[in-house]
């Protein structure tokens, strides 16, 4: 399949079928905002909640933590992002389109040739004003990144949880930049999700833990089924990394529209911490009773996008194939990401025991998983329609099931059937999406 038709097709599913709207798409649309609709905010949440359990309910040395959004301002000025956090943005003079100015140095516009201007610095950086007055004293900023959320509760997740060396602190949460290309539907927006992780070590252990975290985090993302050819890893250049990075390695997913990055796992030294000990009324240190001495941990980032995690799991799982000459589209998610679990389908619709059995079996599923009942159309176009949305499995009801009170089960990926009994179906379920 062509990849801009991939694409295409993906974003044409993604609003058909209710995973992700044009935002205010009522008022003409907003360029490149986006909405998850009821099958895309499952889907989010599947892949937040397996990250999550993945680094912190599975782990016992990372405590999870939901900072706020609006900082104080000095914040942005510790990290470097007050003054730092910038692109280059050059205008054409002819066509009056922007770029950014990436180490790609072009010296003409690639759209119509025309002259370009002097590069100047652009804070990527979002701000608004807190209260009544619009004055300057009352200026915050729609945080760029959640890091630093975590790096300045990093004395009160201590003096709290009181883990030892090495542990870390893990968040999901938005994020917002003034991008100046934004694009390629959900990977580049100005406002985002990030899930993130600062792990402290001691400056000793930080290469081997580098090294970890580098492969943990890309066997997090071969588990949500993405296949392996698809992902690769890249060692940031020398002259890549922002001055105070020991290291970065990119995690990247092969997008119709070319290798970009997932995630990104960096060494960032100590940095943050002596920043912030430098900027705020704090001193940010741990102290190791085994040595009797305070330190200053270096930090481990990992730090990925959920966004960007929904269109690669989107993109890697559609699946186009012939059966009976024609076309049946197949999203084939892992189990746990799929938004639907279970879809219930009476073979009868004008059946009303059929209908109530179904009814029945549809509330007792829901106590245990994500159900859908669905009656509005023939048996096939609904195996179709849950196809097309990854649903594992769909139980149907029939006239026998009256009598042997068994029902039948497709199977999304190889369409077999089986007949299984009532009693039974929970754990027939269970043992196959658990
Ligand atoms: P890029 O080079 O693509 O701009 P970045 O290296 O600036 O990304 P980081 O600052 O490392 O990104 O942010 C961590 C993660 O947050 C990225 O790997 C990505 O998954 C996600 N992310 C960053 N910017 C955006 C964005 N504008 N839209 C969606 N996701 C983003």
């Amino acid at each position: 399949m062509k990849n801009n038709n991939l694409m295409e097709k993906i974003v044409s599913l993604c609003k058909r079928r209710g995973f992700i709207f044009q935002g205010s798409e009522a008022y003409g649309g907003l360029a490149n905002a986006w909405d998850y609709g009821p099958l895309g905010v499952e889907l989010k949440n599947n892949i937040k909640s397996a990250w999550w359990k993945n680094v912190v309910s599975q782990r016992g040395d990372i405590f999870g933590l939901d900072a706020a959004i609006f900082m104080h301002p000095d914040v942005w000025k510790a990290s470097g992002h007050a003054n730092n956090f910038t692109d280059n943005l050059v205008d054409c003079k002819n066509c009056k389109k922007r770029f950014k100015l990436d180490d790609l140095k072009i010296e003409k516009c690639p759209e119509c040739g025309g002259e370009l201007t002097q590069g100047k610095k652009f804070n990527l950086m979002l701000e608004t004003h807190l209260g009544p007055v619009d004055d300057s004293a009352a200026k915050v900023y729609l945080r760029p990144e959640t890091a630093q959320g975590i790096f300045v509760n990093f004395l009160n997740v201590l003096n709290s949880a009181r883990p030892k060396l090495p542990f870390g602190i893990a968040q999901i949460g938005k994020a917002f930049r003034n991008e100046i290309t934004p694009g390629n539907f959900i990977f580049r927006t100005r406002e985002f999700e990030q899930m993130e992780i600062e792990y402290f070590v001691n400056p000793k252990e930080a290469d081997k833990f580098h090294k970890n975290w580098i492969d943990e985090r890309f066997v997090w993302y071969k588990g949500l089924g993405i296949k392996d050819d698809n992902l690769r890893l890249r060692v940031h250049e020398k002259d890549e990394l922002a001055h105070y990075a020991k290291g970065c390695t990119d995690i990247e997913y092969k997008f119709p529209f070319g290798w970009s990055e997932l995630e990104g796992i960096a060494n960032r030294g100590d940095f943050d911490l002596k920043q912030h000990s430098e900027h705020s009324a704090k001193t940010f240190e741990y102290f190791n009773t085994a040595d009797n001495e305070k330190v200053v941990p270096y930090v481990i980032e990992p730090s990925g996008g959920v966004d960007r995690t929904v269109l690669a799991v989107l993109v890697d799982s559609y699946h186009e194939e012939k059966v009976k000459e024609q076309i049946r589209v197949v999203l084939k998610l892992d189990k746990k990401l799929a938004p639907i679990k279970v879809a219930v389908l009476p073979l009868l619709k004008k059946n009303s025991d059929i209908v109530k059995m179904s009814h029945a079996i549809t509330d007792d599923l829901k106590t245990c998983f994500t159900v859908k009942y669905n009656d509005t159309a023939s048996i096939g176009k609904l195996y179709r329609r849950q196809d097309e949305v990854g649903t594992p499995y769909c139980v149907t009801v029939d006239v026998d099931s009256l009598t042997d009170k068994k029902v039948t089960i497709r199977d999304r990926d190889t369409m077999a059937q089986d007949r299984v009994g009532i009693d039974n179906l929970k754990n027939y379920l269970f043992e196959r999406l658990i």
